[in-house]
């Protein structure tokens, strides 16, 4: 039960602004999360983490010299926006690229995605690395796809280590990428967690159950089995983690691991202690020596009442980077940091100095400006089609995708109007309609086609005016992010059904000699066709997936919006 709130809607950026004023010497609260309140050196890769709230001390509780320079706080258990995690790169890149950071869910990868897209569009080089450490949550022949819970902790913090240590991005990348890798954890539950102002726990564990597999955004766990003693669970926990333990001797790792034992939220430090003592007692048996181990709260869900068992089986420099240096408000390891100066952090560092427009050149702001008229006949098309659209999401979805489609294209024309007129080239103009896209639409349709426009721009100049070979490509970079942030496949009943026939005819049509128009048309009406024909399709990604059935015969309302508004811009 969350006892202390005023109003629950509240709650988080409440939570976050206490936070700030509790270590100023540490954080700066900016739009979308805080940043750190000390300078870090020029030319050093920036780390920017985040997720929802409801976790603290992640992510919030890492930001500081040794580990992150930013983090974006989103509602309770859900995603920041992505123009959340523009404002809080936007405060804490220092001309050395960002690694963005952020446990392996839908809804984030979409978010800091699309931040990405437009960040590079706007020439900072972004990276992203997801943590999959879950054991539970997919299979391990496949542990890309699985979730992200308390292994964040050493993830980041060799991420963070590896920056402050001054690794470029590439290898910040890559050891980041690798501490992932050797990185695995197990969670139990035995009791579920209430959001701020709701009367019920997001689940429950029956007496004397608990649950295997549990997930830090109240998602139940997957199997319930008796709860035994504190070392029963300890040695699950163990067995787990072990079972997919590496080679000994192989790629530098010689049975060093680093150990987090992470409470819930509602599990009292003795509690986690007496499981400790098992867990390094099976560890020694094991043959296995613990480094810096962690036992305590570092990623909580709220008031769940539970444990989780993460080790990184450890090379050298993961070893360096997990033991180094940090000066956090939530971790704190001794040593040479050295004494960093205040900084004052303004909105304007943060981004909201964007309404700026650069002007562009006379051919690309005609250009721009074509783009204005086109996204015009796409907001008309989507206010025509509301209700059609609607209903079509209302048979396996939320029947909310007309009113998504009408509020993303009058947002992005109403952006793209208002930079237009400040002289915006074709560049920042799809940039800057991409992003308000998405921010006036929500929901997933919204994300994806405010990604694509971004990435379009991406491709695109604010100076000389686009060839066609130039409108291919961005056209080709648009569907490329939607499919990279969205994950969908052909056949799974999405927008993509029709984004890739699409693709493929413009680009044969065009490679066949038509001009730009006549082969944008062809690909329309190909849309068109495949549009009509997810109909036979059953979804499996987003929403709909589970009503998968109820979709047959009925196409595809994402797929059906592609196609109207692909007809309606030539
Ligand atoms: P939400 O699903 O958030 O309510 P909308 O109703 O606006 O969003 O959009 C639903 C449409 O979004 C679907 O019909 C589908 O075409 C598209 N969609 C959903 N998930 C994905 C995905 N992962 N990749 C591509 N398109 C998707
Ligand atoms: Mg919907």
């Amino acid at each position: 039960m969350t006892h202390l709130f005023n109003d629950p809607r509240q709650f988080p950026v409440e939570a976050v602004a206490g936070f700030a004023a509790a270590h100023p010497e540490h954080v700066a609260m900016v739009h979308g999360g805080v940043v750190r309140s000390t300078e870090s050196p020029q030319g050093q890769v920036a780390v920017v983490l985040g997720g929802g709230s409801g976790h603290y001390p992640a992510f919030a509780g890492w930001v500081g010299p040794g580990m992150a320079h930013g983090v974006t706080c989103g509602n309770v258990f859900s995603s920041p926006a992505a123009s959340q995690v523009y404002s809080v790169v936007s405060a804490s890149h220092n001309g050395g690229g960002v690694l963005l950071g952020f446990g392996n869910y839908a809804g984030d990868v979409l978010h800091f995605g699309q931040a990405a897209e437009r960040l590079r569009a706007e020439g900072v080089d972004v990276r992203i690395v997801t943590v999959t450490d879950d054991i539970a949550s997919g299979p391990a022949d496949r542990p890309l796809e699985r979730r992200g819970i308390a292994g964040d902790l050493l993830v980041f913090k060799v991420a963070g280590a590896a920056a402050e240590a001054g690794l470029d991005l590439d290898a910040v990348e890559a050891v980041t990428r690798h501490a992932n890798d050797r990185t695995r954890s197990l969670g139990v539950a035995f009791d579920g967690c209430t959001l701020p102002g709701a009367d019920a726990p997001l689940f429950t564990v029956p007496d004397g159950a608990m649950a295997i597999g549990l997930g830090i955004h109240g998602e139940p766990g997957l199997s319930e089995v008796p709860l035994g003693s504190a070392d029963d669970v300890a040695d699950q926990l163990v067995d787990g983690v072990l079972a997919e333990q590496p080679d000994r001797g192989v790629d530098g790792y010689d049975g060093r691991v680093a150990v987090l034992l992470n409470g819930l939220g509602a599990t009292k430090y003795e509690e986690l202690f007496v499981v400790y003592r098992r867990v390094a007692e099976r560890l020694a048996q094991a043959g296995l020596t613990p480094v810096a181990p962690e036992v305590g709260e570092h990623v909580t869900s709220l008031d769940m009442a539970g444990v989780s068992l993460t080790l990184m089986f450890l090379d050298e420099d993961l070893e360096r980077f997990w033991t180094a240096p940090v000066d956090t408000p939530a971790l704190r390891r001794g040593g040479a940091l050295g004494q960093r100066a205040h900084r004052e952090v303004t909105e304007a560092d943060a981004g909201e100095a964007d309404g700026v427009v650069e002007p562009g050149s006379p051919q690309s702001q005609a250009a721009a400006r074509a783009v204005v008229e086109a996204l015009r006949a796409c907001a008309g098309a989507a206010a025509e089609h509301e209700r059609r659209l609607g209903e079509l999401d209302a048979v396996a979805g939320d029947g909310d995708h007309g009113q998504g489609m009408v509020l993303g294209t009058t947002g992005a024309l109403r952006e793209a109007e208002s930079v237009a007129e400040a002289g915006a080239g074709l560049r920042t103009l799809l940039v800057r309609a991409g992003a308000a896209w998405s921010e006036a639409a929500g929901g997933t349709s919204g994300a994806l086609w405010g990604a694509a426009l971004t990435a379009a721009g991406g491709e695109l100049d604010d100076a000389a005016a686009p060839d066609e070979q130039r409108v291919l490509a961005a056209a080709q970079a648009a569907g490329d992010a939607v499919q990279r942030l969205g994950g969908a496949r052909p056949g799974d009943k999405t927008l993509v059904d029709a984004l890739v026939p699409f693709l493929e005819t413009l680009t044969a049509a065009h490679a066949d000699g038509r001009g730009l128009r006549d082969a944008w048309r062809e690909a329309a009406d190909a849309a068109r066709a495949a549009a009509d024909g997810t109909a036979d399709l059953t979804a499996r990604l987003g929403r709909a997936k589970t009503h998968g059935d109820h979709s047959v015969g009925h196409p595809d309302p994402g797929a059906v919006s592609f196609a109207l508004l692909m007809a309606c811009v030539v």
